[in-house]
């Protein structure tokens, strides 16, 4: 097979491998950033249940005070009750004496509905708390992870660039300027295996009578409809024998 032909194979093995490397590595930033944003929701969430709860308490505190209050003024009726003499004294006093405790039941019932509801938000924050310990835990090791694999890929970047710029170095000038110039236009493919006369690419037809001279392999060939260098898939695969 053409030696030409033979590099510029590997020159796009090695490419499209950089390529996948390189899109794991720009993945990572967000990958990063989208666990960072998991776990601020979740602490977000958590700070709003603390102050709804800090909040709860104050009102729990308000409505004891106002119980404690309307507890004094009953008691303070319930005295006067046996020192009025007055009928009609006696029966207003009465009255209010009602309706202060009507007033301290509904308090109370209020404050019962205040309590429970306090105490369901602590156990949810207690639950809370516990998982955000476990999230932040993952997230650290997520994180680290992911940080670890971002410079392993830097390693392995740079190791394929060297493998690229050895080969490229084999390639003549004006080929290599060519190979790269399709690489640019054609979604970093400058190279494509032709199967049954088809471009494995493009998945156009070539020409039959290209097809025949591809297998006789003499000299570089384009795809007719992608322009990439195309060679027969059965050479592809002796060059990948060769490497093994
Ligand atoms: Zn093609």
């Amino acid at each position: 097979m053409q030696e030409q032909l033979r590099q510029l194979i590997e020159l796009q093995r090695l490419e499209s491998e950089f390529q996948v490397l390189e899109r794991e590595k720009i993945a990572i930033p967000r990958k990063l950033k989208e666990l960072e944003k998991d776990y601020e929701q979740f602490t977000g969430q958590l700070t709003i249940k603390k102050q709804i709860f800090e909040e709860g308490n104050k009102e729990k505190r308000v409505f004891e005070q106002e119980i404690r209050e309307l507890e004094n003024q009953l008691s303070r009726r319930k005295r006067r009750l046996l020192e009025i003499k007055n009928n009609r004294e006696y029966q207003a006093c009465l009255r209010e004496v009602d309706s202060i405790k009507r007033e301290i039941k509904e308090k109370e019932d209020q404050l019962l509905e205040l309590m429970t509801n306090l105490e369901a938000l602590s156990e949810e924050i207690k639950s809370g708390e516990k998982e955000l310990e476990t999230r932040k835990e993952e997230y650290e090791n997520k994180k680290k992870e992911l940080e670890k694999k971002a410079s392993e890929l830097e390693k392995k970047l740079k190791a394929f660039d060297n493998k690229r710029k050895k080969i490229s170095k084999k390639i003549e000038p004006g080929l290599l300027r060519k190979f790269n110039f399709i690489k640019d236009k054609r979604n970093g493919i400058a190279v494509a295996p032709v199967d049954n006369g088809v471009c494995q690419v493009c998945h156009m037809n070539i020409p039959p009578q290209t097809f025949i001279e591809l297998q006789k392999n003499e000299r570089m060939h384009n795809c007719p409809n992608c322009q990439r260098f195309i060679y027969w898939s059965r050479f592809g695969l002796e060059s990948e024998e060769a490497k093994k």
